[in-house]
């Protein structure tokens, strides 16, 4: 049921828009003949939370454990685009950190991420396209580093931070500090389903709901490495993805679930990996900017 990739369905502009992104007929099957030629990591940040069982339901109560917060840049022909943002940069000399749930995680930045484009020769006003996964904080903290971006996201979690406050207290501090972090890109494009950026096969969003209701990953396609599946948040640690366990702040658990399963169905039909954001552990082992993926 999940082989139509590359159908975007109902492509829609908000509020103005722009570009050029899509316009594929939903139910069209192109052709894979695009690469992205360039993949970097760039280490948006890392964070300490007092409780692993948010993560891992009925495990690890009380557990401390780390994440990483992980940001890509992908070039493709002329244009950079960048996936997630990370943690706010401003944070980057407070030695509190900086929390978008307090009472459960706190976040630090080491680098930049204009210091690590900067390595690559670029700075923010490069990047074409900030490919957004979904709204929590950690993932959009500096979306306003690129105000000449076309800022792309799905049109359902636009909606969510901008809808009716959610009855979850946590989740409503996140929807208002999502508004905030958000702002009013000038360039906004809100997406339905999947997009397949070029019409090439080289840079797929793939709908993952569930952790929120506009979750997103990404899926690109490299000449040497081959498919790289970036995971958003539709998974955060190797081992709920290998046990299908959903963290207990997901919005929708059933929703979760399926994503998961539409990841590992693509994973085996494109022989893709996955590099899962906040993985702490994997993440380490994967090549940082100034090194690149091909
Ligand atoms: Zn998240």
């Amino acid at each position: 049921m999940f082989l139509l990739l590359i159908a975007a369905v109902g492509l829609n502009l908000y509020p103005v828009l722009s570009t050029e992104i899509v316009n594929v007929t939903a139910g069209v099957t192109l052709p894979n003949t695009g690469f992205v030629e360039r993949l970097y990591r760039l280490d948006c940040g890392h964070s300490l939370a007092n409780d692993e069982s948010v993560w891992t339901p009925g495990e690890n109560v009380g557990k401390n454990i780390e994440f990483s917060s992980t940001c890509y840049l992908l070039r493709h022909g002329s244009d950079v685009l960048m996936w997630d943002t990370g943690v706010p940069e401003e944070t980057i000399d407070d030695p509190k950190g900086w929390s978008t749930l307090p009472s459960l995680i706190v976040y630090h930045l080491d680098r930049t991420i204009s210091s690590q484009l900067a390595e690559i020769g670029l700075t923010p006003s490069d990047v074409t396209y900030l490919l957004i996964s979904h709204s929590h904080g950690d993932h959009i903290g500096n979306v306003k580093l690129f105000p000449d971006a076309t800022v792309v996201m799905q049109r359902a979690e636009y909606e969510w931070i901008n809808g009716a406050p959610p009855a979850d207290a946590n989740l409503n501090i996140l929807v208002t500090l999502a508004r905030e972090l958000l702002g009013h890109p000038k360039r906004l494009e809100l997406v339905t389903g999947d997009v397949d950026l070029y019409h090439d096969g080289s840079v797929r969003l793939i709908s993952t709901p569930g952790h929120t209701p506009g979750s997103q990953s990404l899926m690109v396609r490299l000449r040497n490495t081959g498919y790289v599946i970036l995971s958003g948040d539709v998974v955060h640690l190797e081992d709920n993805f290998r046990r299908n366990i959903v963290p207990g702040l997901n919005v929708d658990k059933a929703q979760s679930l399926a994503s998961m399963e539409r990841i590992r169905a693509l994973m085996a039909q494109y022989s893709a990996v996955l590099f899962i954001n906040h993985d702490k552990q994997q993440t380490d082992r994967l090549k940082l900017v100034p090194q690149y993926y091909d």
